[in-house]
């Protein structure tokens, strides 16, 4: 078999969300490992939710984070077609009616018990008619029996039938639902592996009865944990940044949030933390994702985004900004202090800013005024001429120099700021 897997974003959001980013990792990876291809699709069926640019945000995001696909992006919107012509055949096997009622009718009949997971069209109220303006397809569910799957991660699922409605799936609109539009989709574009979040495995029945209805093979499922926040709830934007553009904005590495998500909830089998993205396709393995919902914690990542950052990261961030020849003289004093590409700017600012004047104490500045610039024959000329008093003296001289308490070896910064701007700065 050859393995073909995909994720299937909705444009429904600002952006790439940081939990299919993780998805995404996980499908690229497990379709590399295995030779085979990773495909996209836009799922924009829901029309209502469309959020403009969504769609071009989330494959820029993809594309940032490195996450390449072989195929696609697919668009549902453009397939409409095909969506219809297998209701319409599912509808000629029995297994799908018309209907016109509408959510509320439907609702009603429920109440009054005229319809209990009767399809409504047997109350004689919903005819089979075409398919017009105001007309749903819905899937004959059946009443009794349980609908079983196997998943990966989690082993055999079980659902009874009894406890599914009978799904919408070609609303009035004429666009397809999620379950069709997944179903014909992952079949006809030849998806071995559905591997997507947990938060999908209530729907997987209702997948299973349309697969089975068409009589197609079935692909293999695997149902990633949610990511949570570090306070055990969900993940959620209300709580905490979980847009791909808010992490690249603040200057996380692409090859740094990719390890990262790849230790969430799988972990290298020799116990190594830094690995990069080619390592972990050479020795990733499905079955051994866990189930306990990993915590994604931003402090975490700025951790190991420390130890990706490299002096030609900064060059570019900064490219517009600052010259590469003052940031190469600088990178040396900021590496081992930084975790993300922004905070060279709060470390090193006073390099190219200069801070409010301030008055320090005469024979330092006379000191700094007549010794040769190095920060060893510095470090010893201030010493001698305040003694005792030599560490108020250096503070009094960084706060001076660099408007701040703490920041880079502050003889060191001098050397590269130059005799002439220091003595301006005191
Ligand atoms: N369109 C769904 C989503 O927004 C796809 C879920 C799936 O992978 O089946 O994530």
């Amino acid at each position: 078999m050859k393995v073909r897997t995909r994720i299937a974003p909705s444009p429904t959001g600002e952006d790439l969300h940081i939990g299919n980013a993780y998805t995404a990792l996980i499908n690229y990876v497990f379709a590399k490992k295995n030779k085979g291809s990773f495909i996209i699709r836009i799922e924009d069926t829901d029309r209502s939710r469309l959020v403009e640019g969504s769609e071009n945000r989330i494959l820029s995001s993809l594309k940032w984070l490195g996450i390449h696909h072989d195929e696609g992006p697919f668009r549902q919107s453009e397939r409409l077609n095909l969506y219809k012509r297998h209701a319409e055949e599912l509808v000629a096997k029995g297994h799908a009616y018309y209907c016109v009622c509408t959510p509320d009718r439907l609702n009603e009949m429920r109440k009054k018990q005229e319809v209990n997971h009767q399809p409504p069209m047997y109350d004689g109220r919903c005819r089979e008619l075409k398919l017009t303006n105001g007309s749903t397809i819905r899937l004959k569910v059946p009443k009794s029996g349980t609908t079983t799957f196997h998943d990966v991660i989690r082993g055999d699922i079980q659902f009874e039938n009894k406890l599914i409605d009978d799904q919408v799936i070609i609303k009035s609109d004429g666009y397809p639902t999620y379950h069709l539009g997944v179903v014909v989709d992952d079949h006809l574009m030849e998806i071995s592996h559905i591997i997507r979040g947990e938060e999908w495995i209530s729907s997987t029945p209702k997948h299973i009865l349309l697969y089975q209805f068409f009589g197609w093979t079935l692909p293999v499922y695997a149902h990633m944990p949610l990511l949570r926040n570090p306070d055990k709830s969900k993940l959620s934007k209300r709580k905490n940044p979980v847009w791909v553009s808010w992490f690249r904005e603040q200057g996380f590495l692409p090859e740094a949030i990719r390890n990262y998500l790849a230790t969430l909830a799988w972990a290298h089998p020799d116990g190594k933390e830094i690995f990069s993205t080619e390592e972990m396709i050479r020795v990733f393995n499905l079955e051994s994702i866990q189930t306990t919902a990993p915590v994604f914690d931003t402090e975490k990542l700025k951790w190991m985004n420390g130890k990706y950052l490299k002096e030609e990261y900064v060059v570019e961030y900064y490219k517009d900004k600052y010259s590469k020849e003052k940031i190469k003289l600088i990178w040396p004093l900021v590496k081992e202090r930084m975790k993300l590409l922004s905070e060279f700017e709060s470390l090193a600012g006073f390099f190219f800013i200069r801070p409010p004047k301030k008055e320090i104490r005469k024979e330092v500045r006379d000191a700094l005024g007549s010794c040769e610039w190095n920060h060893d024959v510095m470090e010893k000329a201030i010493r001698s001429v305040t003694g005792k008093e030599a560490k108020d003296a250096f503070m009094e001289l960084r706060v001076a120099v660099t408007g701040k308490t703490v920041g880079p070896p502050l003889l060191e910064s001098l050397e590269i700021l130059g005799r002439e701007e220091t003595l301006a700065r005191l």
